[in-house]
């Protein structure tokens, strides 16, 4: 028995989340998952998988078993001819970046950190920017689970309904223990960051999403301000980035934020003027590289988020709405509202399911009341359509999500399939899917 002080404890990246799992298990083989999920069933205890712990929700919340993957890391095969790489769910993106890259190969779109692993970052449906470019779910041809009873499966488009079920699953649909993903040549990208008015960013909305491959913007909260990222590719040469914007990207955007932050933290009013401060100095830059690392930007400073995605043609009055509500209540918010497009997918639990995606999130400083500004955005984007991003702060549970998705009874049949017990499930998972 262990003492009290000897608990194990897990927290979650924003801290939001913690609890004292009984055991924290780090397979290294499949086997030994499933020979774990056999013993949890026999000893009447629920399993939870659990990635790089960076949802904002308490998807990894447990008092019993948690299972993390980290000793099952890195690319099983390489498959150049089928353009493929099979991946052990455990990895994290950004060492799949550089694996990739060192064969001259790519994901061919990430979201703004690379610190997930590649079973948690498919798990949520977990994006980046791009109106051609799908989830990262998307990326994914096949899977190795293994189920509830500790059997394992393939899963690939020739079982489609476990396939489609399987793509965004939230850990209740069985442990994935290896990804196999759609990859592309590796090639040179052009990112450029502007500053400009959200005026001229909403009257140019439709342009900018089909002109670039990968566009996405920054509404500054008080104020009339937007910044703008673009990326291409290029036949550019790669040139190294610019010692300021280096600078700038550590020390501005997170060491003088997370001053300016804790300052708002302790003076709210003092959140006007922040955004306003950061609205006129938004970095400017342009820059050539590769994807795996101009996608991603260093978050140093603490947040809690909340993201949803509407229609793509709904981004510009959800914005609307937004600006108006933030100007009418008078938020004490300082952290931009960041603006994405997504490629429409057919994934059963995507939010991008059946359309074309604009993602819509909002952010406040980690200790600051966050409750009634999301509360508030939320009414607005499930108004404007919206669905969730499950890994981030929402307050929906199964009877307004059930609505939201038209494959829900499908993909609940396939999950009753894969674990009749309910041994993958915590009680938030059980909440959401209202098992
Ligand atoms: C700073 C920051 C920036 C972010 N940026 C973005 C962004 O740009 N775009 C975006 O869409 N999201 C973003 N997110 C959200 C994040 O990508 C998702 O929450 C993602 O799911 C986290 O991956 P993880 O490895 O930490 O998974 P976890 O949060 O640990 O787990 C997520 C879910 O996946 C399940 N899971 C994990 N591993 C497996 C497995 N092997 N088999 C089956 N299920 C599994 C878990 O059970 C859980 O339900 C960001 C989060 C943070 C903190």
């Amino acid at each position: 028995m262990r003492s009290a002080s000897e608990r194990l404890r897990w927290s979650n990246w924003s801290g939001t989340v913690q609890c004292e799992p009984e055991r924290i298990l780090r397979p290294d083989t499949e086997d030994r998952v499933s020979e774990l999920v056999q013993a949890a069933a026999r000893l009447g205890k629920t399993v939870r998988i659990i990635g790089a712990g960076h949802s904002f929700t308490p998807l990894g919340e447990t008092a019993e078993w948690m299972v993390q993957l980290d000793r099952m890391q890195g690319i099983r095969e390489l498959n150049e001819a089928e353009g493929t790489a099979t991946v052990y769910a455990g990895t994290r993106l950004k060492d799949l970046g550089d694996l990739l890259f060192a064969n001259g190969w790519a994901q061919e779109n990430l979201g703004d950190i690379n610190r997930q692993t590649i079973g948690g970052a498919i798990g949520t449906g977990t994006h980046g920017t791009g109106a051609g470019y799908g989830s990262l779910a998307t990326q994914a041809v096949r899977f190795r689970t293994v189920l509830g009873d500790g059997s394992v499966v393939n899963v690939d488009a020739g079982r489609p309904d476990w396939f489609k079920a399987m793509q965004v699953s939230l850990g209740a649909f069985g442990i994935i223990t290896e990804v196999t993903l759609r990859i592309v040549p590796a090639k040179r990208k052009r990112l450029i960051s502007f500053r400009t008015t959200l005026e001229e960013t909403l009257a140019r909305l439709d342009e900018w999403r089909v002109q670039h491959e990968h566009f996405e913007f920054f509404w500054f909260p008080h104020t009339a301000g937007t910044q703008v990222k673009t990326m291409n590719t290029t036949a550019v040469e790669a040139r190294p980035n610019r010692r300021w914007n280096e600078w700038s990207k550590y020390v501005v955007e997170n060491g003088l934020f997370w001053g300016m932050s804790e300052a708002c933290r302790l003076m709210p009013s003092l959140s006007r003027h922040v955004s306003r401060a950061s609205a006129r100095f938004v970095p400017v830059f342009d820059e050539v590289g590769y994807g795996h690392r101009l996608f991603v930007t260093p978050r140093l400073v603490k947040f809690n988020e909340m993201e949803y995605s509407v229609p793509a043609e709904a981004m510009r009055g959800a914005l609307l709405d937004i600006q108006r509500a933030v100007q009418k209540r008078r938020f004490a918010v300082h952290f931009p509202v960041e603006c994405r497009y997504v490629r429409g997918d057919d994934i059963w639990l995507s939010p991008a399911y059946g359309r074309d995606s604009a993602y819509i999130a909002v952010h406040m400083y980690k200790g600051m009341p966050f409750q009634a500004y999301f509360e508030e955005m939320e009414r607005i984007l499930l108004h404007h359509g919206g669905r969730p991003h499950w890994g981030k702060w929402h307050s929906l549970a199964a009877e307004q999500l059930r609505p939201l998705y038209p494959k829900w009874g499908h993909a609940m049949a396939i999950r009753e399939q894969c674990d009749p017990a309910g041994i993958l499930m915590n009680g938030y998972v059980r909440r959401l899917l209202g098992e």
